[in-house]
């Protein structure tokens, strides 16, 4: 064996090697030299030079070494993960107080040696064991449950291809499904010719829409800041809207006590009267009102807003409308069930979390706007490392400068997995059952001593103790 000191990025790594292995692998990466793909990072390419050649074979084999415990991992998954877990007979949960189930991973502390592989697999199957089985049956949540499994597997191979969203070279396949299911849900609402991107869930949606409606009506903010603008800008939501319009309005420098929150009917509708005296209100106090926040689906009642009502009062006023579906956007795919976000083309944008209601795995949130161009102009930072303009292809295939993140992950093989597994099981729609409009169930359970009383504050505080405890 000779020992070949070999420069790499201007750094020298001392190699156990053979020369001419070295100089093999060295054509071979030339062979694949050519293909123009820089990382994306710093603009070098991958793939090119002699030097680099047994860093990478390096990284190659210990993947190789690694296999046998992914294959062991992956049948543990497959049978303790998922098919003992959707078994009614499984608890949903080996529920223990933090201390105890602490107690129970004294694997947890990293420590000088190494694990083997094979007390890896013993730990993941402890892990399974005490975390919530959300395929079971059992499983209720207020948000999400069940499980695609085409819909898994897409999740599965996209962590394995391990890429990043930002541009078309490092993503090219995810670029090109992206558009096409984008398309498809812009044309669902009616958006045709908008834009759409993938979010880091349906609050960051709605900070999007926040962001997006301030920058298409006081455009010098990117710029200039809030310093920029001659009046405090106010925003509408009902007082059942999410709370991330509260973060947003934190988060955007808006201020939360700039929120206007919109009374509601007792299903919990926005009331569209309500909205306009809001917006009346707010001027009269020296406001600019400028963005309306409507729910279709709220998160406890499951009320649809009545957007048509509501979008003659955003026309009429001039207020952009943005339309928070995280969780009940998704009736959009449903044929019986689409008239609950009747006139959502005439909103302005909105939030959609294929997550929830679709089973899609999380995460899964989609920002819609009818306005093309708008999530470029309000979020592009133009990085001249990432995004140059003379690539040799159609650099318009670049999204990344539409989001607020940088590296971003991808969320679509998921949902176009989970799209075409439906197809063809040929499911007319997705079931969704209204109570009273939405999935949304909200009760109070009354146990018998507690029946037949008066219903005072005293009664109901005893009441929710008990529901809470449950
Ligand atoms: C769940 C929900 C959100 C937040 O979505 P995340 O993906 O959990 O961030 C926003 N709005 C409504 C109406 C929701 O139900």
């Amino acid at each position: 064996m000779k020992s070949v000191t070999m420069k790499t990025n201007g750094f020298s790594k001392q190699l156990n090697g053979d020369i001419h292995a070295a100089t093999k692998r060295t054509t071979e990466r030339e062979e694949i030299g050519h293909c123009p793909v820089s990382n994306g990072v710093n603009g070098r390419h991958v793939g090119v030079g002699a030097n680099e050649g047994a860093q990478v074979d390096e990284r190659v084999s210990t993947v190789q070494t690694s296999l046998p415990f992914l294959r062991k991992l992956v049948d543990v998954i497959i049978q303790d993960g998922l098919v003992d877990a959707m078994d009614r007979n499984t608890k949903v949960c080996e529920f223990l107080p933090p201390a105890e189930l602490k107690a129970r991973f004294p694997e947890f502390p990293i420590g000088q040696e190494p694990a083997s592989d094979a007390q890896l697999v013993d730990v993941c199957k402890k892990i399974i064991k005490y975390s919530v089985k959300t395929v079971n049956p059992r499983f209720f949540n207020q948000l999400f449950g069940g499980m695609d499994v085409h819909a898994l597997g897409g999740a599965w191979l996209t962590e394995a291809l391990n890429s990043s969203q930002y541009t078309y070279e490092v993503a090219p396949v995810f670029t090109l499904l992206e558009k096409e299911i984008f398309n498809k849900m812009l044309g669902l609402i009616g958006f045709q010719g908008g834009d759409a991107i993938f979010v880091p869930g349906g609050s960051m949606g709605n900070v999007y829409g926040m962001n997006v409606a301030r920058y298409r009506k006081f455009p010098e903010v990117k710029e200039k800041g809030l310093y920029s603008l001659k009046k405090p800008i106010a925003l509408f939501t009902s007082d059942k809207g999410h709370y991330s319009i509260t973060k947003g309005a934190a988060m955007l420098g808006l201020g939360t006590g700039n929120i206007f929150k919109v009374g509601t009917d007792s299903m919990g509708r926005m009331l569209p009267k309500n909205l306009e005296k809001q917006v009346e209100a707010a001027r009269s106090q020296g406001y600019e009102p400028y963005f309306v926040n409507a729910t279709a689906g709220t998160t406890v009642l499951g009320a649809y807003d009545r957007l048509d009502a509501i979008a003659d009062v955003c026309e009429r006023l001039g207020l952009w409308l943005h339309v928070d579906g995280a969780w009940g956007g998704s009736v959009a795919v449903s044929r019986k069930y689409r008239h609950l976000i009747q006139g959502i083309e005439r909103a302005d944008s909105m939030t959609w979390n294929p997550h929830k209601m679709m089973g899609a795995p999380l995460q899964c949130s989609v920002f819609l706007t009818k306005h093309k161009g708008v999530l470029q102009e309000c979020h592009s930072a133009h990085a001249r490392y990432l995004f140059q303009q003379d690539k040799n292809y159609d650099v318009s295939y670049d999204t990344g400068d539409m989001s607020l993140q940088c590296g971003r992950k991808i969320d679509v093989l998921k949902l176009w997995l989970l799209h075409l597994a439906s197809e063809i099981r040929k499911t007319a729609g997705f079931r969704l059952i209204a109570e009273p409009e939405c999935t949304n169930v909200c009760f109070w359970y009354i146990p018998p001593s507690m029946r037949g009383q008066t219903e005072d504050s005293a009664w109901f505080d005893r009441l929710a103790k008990i529901d809470s405890s449950a």
